[in-house]
């Protein structure tokens, strides 16, 4: 079919004009869409006429043209292709290609959910068309059921209406304001700033996730309510007749930081691609990625709860900066509350092992506490510096335990002291009792075992002692291969620049880096001798440079006298948008080394890792011309 040359209609329009009107085709929120037949050539068309009460919406025609601009420049197959603006009957229309097919919130709405096979198909058709559109530079902003229409050929996606340039500085001000249908907006959406083509891979989880089940995976009585369940509610289970690839691939999907995950419209269609020859088995390298990343995490934030990587002490999600164990030469004494020689009540002790458990990431051991409750006081920990020691004892206190930092031997302390008489004292008598019941049952005879009871009195305070001095957990007793040195140097970097970072956004972006590192380093099995090390420590540096700068950037941006008009202003705005891309793409070529590396280790082929490691150069050299314009 040729497409229509809507200039021509001005120079040889036929009588009645050129468009001949046809039935409705459907209807949206601005617009309907109409049948229109080429009185020149015959071609028949749909058309999409803004609802008359939107003519006048200064907002409705923006939507429109910018509809026309930036879907008339994307030619997918998986894409409605739009040919451009023309008058028709007097109004403004978008003339694009007929699709004869249901919308899939139709088809869904008929059938119910569908089968996995037909599921992957649509699928991998959704995740080509996004995967070509962002390729462009456009995100969807709207991919929901009722934008997606079902030819005969594969699914469509339709309705470019909400979309946007992902580069903020090529976009009109519509791309700062908050849109899309809730059950399918990303949690990210609130922020417009923060919405790039991983909100469009959000929204298709979710439609997969409809598809599977005829539902959405989030709903609530009001809008509000299903974005908060996008930002916290955990992510629904699929039901167990899907198979497990398929599973893990929406719950992928459907990460709540865009970090987690896959990166890209690409990466999609390679994991559907694998679930469609594998029998919904997860390819061996997506597995991959996943186990890597999850090895990676080595405990939970104290202050959150989010995952913390043994290798970086800094939370990504909150920013808090889990306490640090260093050698030295301080033990801490816990005190109380509670009496001397008396046991630790089991509310405070519960609260005490909570917490070493969320500071996992520090390597505390803790079988001794969770076998027995100690009595006060007791030592906690032993050789530890004096600045661990006293970050401990405030966070014990904040528990509402009384703790002290000690230089020396906490045996020495008075408290301690007392404890360890009042124990001896109560061994001793035991002991004596033993001892001497015999010698008062048989008269003087015995009085011959005197003697001992003056060892067991020695006997008991040793005993005492030693009961009382033992350390109950111990720190840092879980050795790990070192990292390259040029990498730990880095990562130290990366838990002071992450305090300084305002947006959680740009932590999480950061730390959706450093955690591919390190599970690529640590995934070798090889860690110090990984021959990316330079690239990988390269990527780290600039990944932090890179979340720095966009949020200052971006608390500029969120300043009053802050103008998109402004020439300099606009400088910015592209910088932002370069660090933003780039990190994006550097994001995913980690995933895609994870994957390859994975799958070259399966077959047993250890490439000789140079042209794996070509695309991560390339990418490195892209961000450090950022820095250096
Ligand atoms: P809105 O921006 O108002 O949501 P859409 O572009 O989504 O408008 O179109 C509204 C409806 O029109 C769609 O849900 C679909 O039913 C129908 N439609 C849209 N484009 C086409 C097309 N190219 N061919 C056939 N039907 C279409
Ligand atoms: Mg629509």
């Amino acid at each position: 079919m040729e497409p229509p040359t809507p200039t021509a209609s001005t120079t040889a329009s036929p009588p009645g004009g050129r468009w001949e009107l046809g039935e409705e085709l459907g209807s949206g929120a601005i617009a309907r869409v109409v049948r229109v037949r080429d009185r020149i050539d015959g071609g028949v068309f749909a058309a999409k006429l803004l609802h008359p009460r939107h003519e006048r919406d200064a907002t409705a025609v923006t939507r429109f043209r910018r509809e026309a601009e930036l879907a008339s420049r994307l030619v997918h197959p998986n894409l409605v292709r739009v040919w451009g603006a023309d008058t028709i009957a007097g109004h403004t229309a978008l003339v694009m290609e007929l699709v004869e097919g249901p919308t899939l919130a139709r088809a869904l709405a008929r059938r119910g959910s569908f089968d996995e096979a037909e599921l992957l198909a649509i699928a991998a058709g959704l995740a080509a068309g996004l995967a070509y559109a962002h390729g462009c530079g456009v995100i969807h902003r709207d991919l929901k059921p009722a934008n997606v229409l079902l030819a005969p050929e594969g699914p469509k996606i339709a309705d470019f209406g909400m979309a946007r340039a992902s580069s903020f500085a090529e976009a009109d001000r519509g791309a700062l304001t908050v849109l899309g249908t809730p059950p399918y907006m990303a949690p990210e959406c609130l922020d417009p700033l923060a919405v790039d083509p991983r909100a469009d891979l959000y929204a298709l989880g979710c439609i997969l996730h409809e598809l599977a089940t005829g539902s959405p995976p989030f709903s609530g009585p009001t809008p509000f309510a299903v974005l908060e369940a996008h930002r916290t509610a955990p992510i629904p289970a699929l039901p167990e007749h899907v198979s497990p690839g398929l599973r893990q691939l929406v719950a992928n999907l459907l990460a709540k930081a865009a970090g987690d995950r896959p990166q890209s419209a690409g990466a999609v269609m390679h994991a559907i691609a694998a679930l469609r020859d594998s029998d919904g088995m997860p390819a061996p390298a997506a597995l991959a990625v996943r186990d890597a990343a999850l090895a990676a995490a080595a405990g939970r934030c104290a202050g959150c709860g989010a995952d913390v990587l043994e290798d970086v002490r800094v939370c990504f999600r909150c920013g808090l900066v889990p306490v640090v164990l260093e050698r030295g030469r301080h033990a801490v004494l816990v005190l109380g509350p509670g009496r001397i020689s008396d046991k630790l009540e089991s509310s405070h002790r519960d609260r005490l092992v909570q917490w070493l458990r969320a500071n996992a990431a520090v390597g505390f051991e803790l079988e001794v506490l969770e076998r027995r409750i100690p009595r006060l006081p007791f030592v906690l920990l032993r050789d530890v510096s004096e600045l661990s020691a006293n970050t401990v004892v405030a966070s014990l206190e904040r528990l509402g335990l009384e703790s002290i930092a000690l230089a020396g031997s906490p045996m020495d302390h008075p408290a301690m002291r007392a404890h360890v008489w009042r124990m001896t004292g109560r061994g001793f008598t035991v002991s004596a009792a033993v001892i001497m019941t015999p010698a008062l049952a048989y008269g003087p005879f015995a009085l011959a075992l005197a003697p001992l009871v003056g060892v067991a009195a020695a006997i008991s305070w040793g005993v005492s002692r030693r009961a009382a001095g033992r350390t109950t957990v111990r720190a840092e007793s879980r050795a790990r291969p070192a990292l390259p040195p040029g990498l730990t140097r880095r990562l130290a970097e990366v838990g002071v620049a992450v305090g300084s970072i305002a947006q959680r956004r740009h932590r999480e972006a950061l730390g959706a880096v450093v955690r591919r590192v390190i599970a690529l380093v640590r995934g070798t099995g090889r860690a110090a001798t990984f021959e990316a090390a330079p690239e990988l420590e390269h990527a780290v540096n600039l990944a932090t440079v890179a979340a720095r700068r966009m949020d200052d950037i971006e608390s500029l941006m969120a300043r009053r006298d802050f103008d998109p008009a402004d020439f300099d202003h606009r400088a910015l705005m592209q910088e932002r948008d370069m660090w933003a891309a780039r990190l994006l793409d550097l994001t995913a070529t980690l995933d895609a080394l994870t994957a390859r590396l994975a799958a070259a280790q399966a077959h047993q082929q250890l490439e000789r890792g140079e042209e794996m490691l070509a695309s991560l150069r390339a990418n490195v050299e892209a961000l450090e011309e950022v820095r250096e314009p």
